[in-house]
This record gives structure tokens, C-alpha cells and sequence, in this order.
């Protein structure tokens, strides 16, 4: 467990950050209303930074995190585990590439997983859930490879409708959406998301949770808001820059 003190970033760098997440939030704020009914949620992804600046954040009022590689999560979540932050637990976003290795570790630690792009990863997610006997399900969102990039994970957008029918089964699994990593050029990719999302959705047996649409990052959230997300995933402009891989 960590001890106060291994939490406390310098206060002039917890002031900056908590200064550049605030202008974030209201810009989503902003954004949200007036393309939707429900508020736009905020996900800052937090990948590469220290638990310190999660909590930072969670003392100001950001309680969902974004992170992408399991083994530096898994050490976050777990030195946060028994914070409560205005009463309420952290919730964790897995947004990463899912080996099928650490598929068990996930469904132990995660209140929600992105990147879903196969039943099998489904499958296993389901049962380790299951397995964890963790009571609460584990929310999911499909990820679709919507610019068919060979580079990228993600369904390809004639697998869905089966990839809906079958994972909408799973009994520890709750399906949410969709979830995209557009390609640096692509203009379209937002809209063609939001049509194959509502058209699950108008699908006669289309999942009753079926409210997800994550898209936007730190460079085109408000474009994505536009489009209808409804989860924008927010690194670099709530951190700053990401140390070099
Ligand atoms: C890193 C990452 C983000 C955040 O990207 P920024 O450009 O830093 O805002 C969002 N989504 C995914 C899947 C990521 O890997």
C-alpha cells in the first residue's frame, strides 16, 4: 500500500495538472449538450504516468482512468484500490491491444474493456470473470478496425452484427458499444462508426446497454463529440507529453 506522501506530486506540477484537466472537462462539457441527451463522459487516460497524478486528479473529480499496458495498471489500480475519492472507488477502463494471455489479469482488475475484438477474447473474459467471482459484470465495447489499417486492432465492420449476437450472450459480460482508433487521415470514420453503431441498435435484438460510442482523443475529441461520442479517452491533453517509448 502506498503511504501519503509516495501520492503527493510537487504541488506546483499537481497545480498544472489539475489546471490543464479543468479546461478538458469544460471543454467536453461544453461540447456534450448539445448533441446529446446524456452528459459526454470524460476518460483520462493515464498510461505512463504515476499513480500520484491519478490521485491528484481523483481528488479534483476525475474518477475514470484510461490505461493500456496490464502490468503498469494492475500496480496503479492496486495502490488505489482502498481510496475512495467523494465516497466512491476508481473505475478503471482497459483501452489497450488484449493478448490472450492477460485476458485473466482484465477481467480481475477492470470495471471496463474497449478493445474487445473477438469472441474468443470475449469468451475468456466472461469465464475469468466468472472464475474471479467478481458479481458485477464486466462492461465491454467492440472495437472496430474502421480504417481497416493493417497496423490496428479491431473487428473489421462486416463481423459485427455476429460479434453483437454472440457477445451479448456472454453471462459476465455487459455490451456496451463501440469503441474506434481512427487513422490519421480519416475524415469519415466518426460518421461511418456512429451509422453501424445505430444500426445495432435498431437491429431487432440489439443488446439493451447497448449506450456506448467511445471516440476522440486529445487531438479530435471535439470533432468526435460531434459525432456522437459518448466517451472521449484523453491523454496528453490532461498529462502532457508521454515519455518517448
Ligand atoms: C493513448 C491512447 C489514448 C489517448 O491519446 P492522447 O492522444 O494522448 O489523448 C486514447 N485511446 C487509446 C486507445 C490510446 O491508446
Amino acid at each position: 500500500m502506498a503511504t501519503t506522501d509516495q501520492l503527493q506530486l510537487p504541488a506546483e506540477q499537481a497545480a498544472e495538472l489539475v489546471t490543464r484537466w479543468q479546461a478538458v472537462y469544460e471543454q467536453v462539457q461544453i461540447a456534450a449538450p448539445i448533441h446529446h441527451t446524456a452528459p459526454v463522459r470524460l476518460l483520462a487516460v493515464s498510461k505512463t504516468h504515476p499513480a500520484a497524478a491519478v490521485h491528484t486528479l481523483a481528488q479534483a473529480g476525475q474518477h475514470e482512468f484510461g490505461e493500456n499496458y496490464v502490468q503498469e495498471a494492475v500496480e496503479k489500480i492496486t495502490t488505489l484500490s482502498d481510496k475512495r475519492y467523494d465516497g466512491k472507488a476508481l473505475v478503471w477502463h482497459f483501452i489497450g491491444h488484449i493478448q490472450r494471455n492477460k485476458t485473466k489479469t482484465i477481467a480481475a482488475h477492470f470495471d471496463w474493456v474497449h478493445s474487445v475484438d473477438s469472441l474468443l477474447i470475449a469468451e475468456r473474459l466472461s469465464r475469468q470473470r466468472g472464475e474471479h467471482g467478481i458479481a458485477t459484470a464486466l462492461n465491454v465495447c467492440i472495437q472496430l478496425n474502421i480504417d481497416d489499417e493493417a497496423s490496428k486492432s479491431g473487428c473489421q465492420p462486416e463481423e459485427l452484427p455476429e460479434l453483437v449476437r454472440a457477445i451479448s450472450q456472454l453471462p459476465n459480460l455487459r455490451l456496451r458499444g463501440l469503441m474506434i482508433i481512427p487513422a490519421k487521415d480519416s475524415t469519415s470514420a466518426f460518421s461511418r462508426t456512429r451509422q453501424l453503431f445505430d444500426a445495432v441498435q435498431d437491429q431487432h435484438a440489439s443488446p439493451t446497454d447497448w449506450d456506448t460510442l467511445s471516440m476522440g482523443m486529445s487531438a479530435d475529441m471535439a470533432t468526435a463529440i460531434a459525432a456522437g461520442a459518448t466517451i472521449v479517452r484523453v491523454g496528453t491533453a490532461i498529462f502532457g507529453q508521454r515519455p518517448a517509448k
